[in-house]
């Protein structure tokens, strides 16, 4: 990483040009050198302009961008209905499939793993990366921690294709080591897409990873259990992940599965839904 600004745009465009041409793009427009518009009028105060009967125009809807620095991550103006998301996802998932931002991960990966579920979904897991079987695979959570999850998701009362999973990194790094920062940075701007693309209503962090990501945090999971977060307005619970709870009981303990169930019952009193009874807690 640079401090640098000019090698941070430079490494942006690098970025934004390789998505390109992942998707497909194979050239680019050469903009011709266009003159220099007219220096504008002056501006004056909105008071001052209507007291001399300048018309002033009424204000606009700018859309946000999401991070300044950003390039894939363009807004998602208001207008972009449900099939135009989803036709952005199938585009942002080609240029996620050719990726080679991270050399070792590019190289060592199977396949990408991009993110499984409905657009517009009332919930979102996130988990930290794709392990050995979701890397065979190509789809989130299908392993071990995949079927605890399932356990999760039916004993919260939802079923596995109404929900959005994904995770923060789209490549296995080697031998499920943690992600790099860098690593995680050259992935946020497609997750940051993607979540803008698929919308969910609420959002689950699995784990420490992906709650960091998510929340640009280097709190750890424990401290950020327990409460709701806002990910550009959308509220966030974070837990741990299933993975941790697997090896919690290979060791006999329950601690952690007492509270991730305390964690689902918050998201669940936030969406104003019922919570299920005892016969449909968590049970890995
Ligand atoms: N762990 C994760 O964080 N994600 C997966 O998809 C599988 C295991």
């Amino acid at each position: 990483m640079t401090d640098d600004p000019r090698a941070f745009l430079t490494r942006q465009l690098m970025f934004q040009l390789e998505a390109l041409q992942a998707a497909g793009v194979q050239f680019v427009p050469r903009t011709p050198l266009l003159p220099l518009p007219p220096p504008s009028p002056p501006l004056i105060p909105v008071r001052e302009a209507i007291k001399q009967g300048i018309p002033v125009p009424p204000p606009q809807d700018v859309p946000v961008q999401a991070t300044p620095d950003g390039l894939l991550d363009a807004p998602t103006p208001p207008s972009e209905g449900p099939s135009e998301r989803r036709q952005g996802l199938v585009v942002l998932a080609e240029a996620v499939a050719g990726c080679t931002r991270c050399s070792e991960l590019a190289r060592t990966r199977k396949q990408t793993v991009f993110g499984v579920g409905p657009i517009d979904p009332d919930v979102c897991f996130i988990g930290e990366a794709p392990g050995a079987d979701e890397d065979a695979k190509g789809e989130p959570f299908v392993g071990r921690a995949g079927q605890l999850l399932n356990k999760i998701i039916a004993a919260c009362g939802f079923r596995r294709d109404e929900v959005y999973i994904c995770n923060t990194l789209k490549c296995r790094p080697p031998n499920n080591r943690v992600p790099s920062p860098d690593e995680r940075d050259n992935c946020r701007e497609y997750f940051d897409r993607q979540l803008a693309l698929v919308r969910p209503k609420y959002i689950v962090c699995l784990g420490a990873t992906a709650a960091k990501n998510v929340l640009n945090t280097t709190l750890g999971i424990g401290r950020m259990r327990g409460k709701v977060h806002l990910y550009r307005g959308i509220p966030v619970v974070c837990t741990y992940h299933p993975s941790a709870l697997l090896r919690e009981e290979s060791s006999g303990q329950s601690a952690m599965r007492k509270d991730t169930w305390e964690d689902m019952k918050l998201l669940l009193r936030e969406m104003g839904r019922p919570i299920p009874g005892r016969g449909g807690e968590a049970r890995g």
